[in-house]
């Protein structure tokens, strides 16, 4: 469980990562996966579903966030998975082609890759977003994903699953963080080709596309009042719990979608219908 640094709310509870009652069935037995912003937030939730599930679960993650990281360490063991951690930015490619060297050595191979990392920061307005902001999602949100998409291609063979982890934003627009947005709608176009060029090698690339959800990332863009109201907007009314979005990821990872490519996962709550 975590609590969103500096917000005080008692609208939300704090994260819930995987939910007591979620029994894993070894849909993920002997695959070996690596998840990107494996550490905390959506990432956590996934690399838990997955360790329940019987996966071997490898979690990239910036190097300045490692207590998040044996944390998230900690609790996978307890699932009895075998584990793997990489201190990394994704957006330094020599770094990304090395977290896949390191996986496939250490596992044996790569099945699953979730590129998950995700860089956000807002602007109330977008004539001050500065150049650096802007590389820096690109290089965070849409470089790193093509990076070890690339390199993990390489040793993938068929049965394997690549899974984007994209936004709401990029299928409903938000105000404020428009760099971000502009990211995660290059995301859903590069799922949505690389599907195309690689089914017939029986590799899937599809996509979930949360809505609100209760994470660290969130402070980025908006006020600590603001925060709380987010999942406003949403039919539900709330904010979303990692629990709720990360067995979809499992859905697309085993074999329950193997007939499912290119595609998006929405998890918003009701934030947008057939969007
Ligand atoms: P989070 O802050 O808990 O996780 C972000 C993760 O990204 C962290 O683990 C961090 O280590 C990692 N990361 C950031 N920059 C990195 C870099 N350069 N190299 C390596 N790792 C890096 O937030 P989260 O909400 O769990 O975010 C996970 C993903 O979900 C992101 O892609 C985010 O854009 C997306 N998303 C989140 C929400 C939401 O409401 N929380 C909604 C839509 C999409």
């Amino acid at each position: 469980q975590d609590r969103v640094p500096g917000v005080e709310s008692k609208l939300t509870p704090p994260a819930t990562h995987i939910r007591e009652s979620y029994k894993g069935s070894e849909k993920l037995k002997g695959k070996r996966t690596l998840i990107t912003g494996g550490d905390s937030g959506i990432g956590r939730a996934v690399a838990l579903h997955f360790a329940r599930e019987g996966a071997d679960v490898a979690i990239l993650y910036l190097p300045e966030e490692q207590a998040d990281a044996d944390e998230t360490i900690w609790l996978i063991e307890k699932e009895g998975a075998k584990t793997l951690t990489i201190p990394a930015d994704v957006s330094d490619r020599k770094a990304c082609d090395e977290a896949i060297g390191t996986v496939v050595e250490t596992f044996g191979g790569i099945d699953v890759l979730v590129n998950n990392a995700g860089h956000m920061q807002g602007e109330r307005e977008f004539t001050d977003t500065s150049d650096e902001s802007w590389e820096r999602h690109f290089a965070v949100n849409v470089h790193g994903p093509f990076y070890l998409t690339r390199a993990a291609l390489k040793h993938m063979t068929k049965g394997a699953s690549i899974i984007n982890t994209t936004s709401v934003n990029a299928f409903a627009g938000a105000p404020v963080v428009t760099a971000y947005t502009a990211t995660k709608g290059a995301i859903a176009s590069f799922t949505r080709g690389l599907a195309l060029q690689i089914a017939d090698k029986g590799i899937r690339v599809n996509e979930v596309a949360p809505g609100p959800i209760w994470t660290p990332i969130q402070p980025q863009g908006w006020s600590a009042e603001e925060v709380p109201h987010l999942g406003d907007s949403t039919a539900m009314g709330r904010m979303g719990q990692p629990c709720e979005l990360a067995p979809a990821f499992v859905y697309l990872a085993c074999e329950d979608g193997s007939y499912v490519t290119g595609q998006t996962i929405h998890v918003n709550g009701g934030m947008i219908i057939n969007g």
